[in-house]
């Protein structure tokens, strides 16, 4: 039975006094729960919120890393210092990097191949337009942004790496993924794993669902059979709404 799996994408939100203020909440409300968290605050803040989770059960995630190893890449911050500073997770593929920044599947494929070199764990983010759950490609989206971003991945590797299918335009918007349509497309998301890999290691990913998840509708959406968790953007900014989700993961 797999566990379940919380994560709170920050984005690009909040000042060093907010960050640390929500983190010191989260420690207190998470405290005893048992299922697997991870925030990732901006990289500024990554330091200061590291030195509030740090022993509690939620650990710390990026929202991004770089293609490149260390040496002269201008902005860039590689998964090597973010290991180096305490992030254990890294979230690549999240649509807003793949549209706002260009990023295709050939440069996650190598983020990932980097991450997991530098130790860090792996939420690999896909997931489909408006424009193609309209005229029925949703599923063969997903596999292609799964096949592409897994390319040379070995199957030990990814037990380092769960998904987070995010309808792109559920994304920030309010509007969710019925149960059954996110159920529907996890379950394919565990069969290509099954195609690729093998059915343990479908059995095992854990896929999360992420895409207006809140308080609300994480309860029905989390009893899905196949999700297994949630990325969070919105809701993941307030401790009461977060927390709430949290609690129903651990159930
Ligand atoms: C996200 O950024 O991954 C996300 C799912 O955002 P939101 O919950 O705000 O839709």
């Amino acid at each position: 039975m797999r566990s379940k799996y919380v994560a709170g994408n920050w984005k690009m939100n909040m000042d060093k006094a907010s960050a640390i203020e929500l983190a010191k909440g989260l420690v207190e409300s998470v405290k005893g729960l048992n299922a697997k968290y991870m925030i990732a605050p901006p990289f500024v803040y990554l330091d200061a919120v590291y030195q509030v989770i740090k022993g509690s059960n939620i650990i710390l995630g990026a929202q991004d890393m770089a293609a490149t190893k260390n040496g002269a890449h201008t902005g860039a911050v590689s998964g090597e210092m973010l290991k180096d500073i305490g992030v254990e997770t890294v979230i690549l593929g999240h649509s807003e990097r793949r549209y706002e920044f260009y990023e295709n599947d050939a440069l996650i494929n190598k983020k990932i191949h980097l991450a997991l070199e530098s130790g860090l764990d792996v939420v690999l983010c896909i997931g489909e337009l408006s424009s193609h759950r309209i005229v029925g490609v949703t599923e063969r989206i997903c596999e292609l942004q799964i096949r592409e971003g897994l390319k040379d991945v070995s199957e030990e590797q990814l037990s380092h790496i769960s998904i987070a299918y995010e309808p792109v335009w559920a994304i920030g918007t309010g509007k969710t993924a019925t149960p059954e349509e996110a159920q529907a497309v996890h379950a394919s998301v565990r069969s290509v794993i099954t195609r690729l890999y093998s059915p343990k290691a479908a059995e095992e990913i854990k896929i999360l669902y992420g895409g207006s998840m809140n308080d609300a509708n994480a309860e029905e959406l989390l009893a899905q059979p196949d999700i297994d968790g949630g990325l969070i953007g919105g809701a993941s900014l307030k401790v009461d709404k977060f927390t709430t989700i949290c609690k129903f993961a651990s159930k």
